[in-house]
């Protein structure tokens, strides 16, 4: 067990507010010290660029046909699991 370092509780605290600041409805306040921390942060930058790209995938579906509660299961357990992997480097 590696206990968590103070960067890592700030990368915690930054996740919610990616999606906000995909959203748009981020603070603007908040919004420039999320970006500042993206600057130097490549696991808070890698998480911005997956939840992007599944919000594509996601609005693409939504445009093709209404998702039915399995995917949108199926989605969400991704995204899960996307978290967990996100440890591993960049590509
Ligand atoms: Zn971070």
């Amino acid at each position: 067990m590696i206990p968590p370092r103070p960067h890592d509780l700030l990368c915690d605290a930054t996740r919610p507010q990616l999606s906000a600041l995909l959203d748009g409805s981020l603070d603007p306040d908040v919004a420039r010290t999320l970006q500042l921390h993206l600057l130097d942060c490549r696991r808070c930058r890698a998480r911005l660029a997956q939840e992007r790209k599944l919000r594509v995938a996601l609005a693409r579906l939504r445009d093709a046909t209404p998702a039915p509660d399995t995917l949108r299961e199926r989605v969400s357990e991704a995204m899960r699991r996307a978290e967990r992997a996100d440890l591993e480097p960049a590509r």
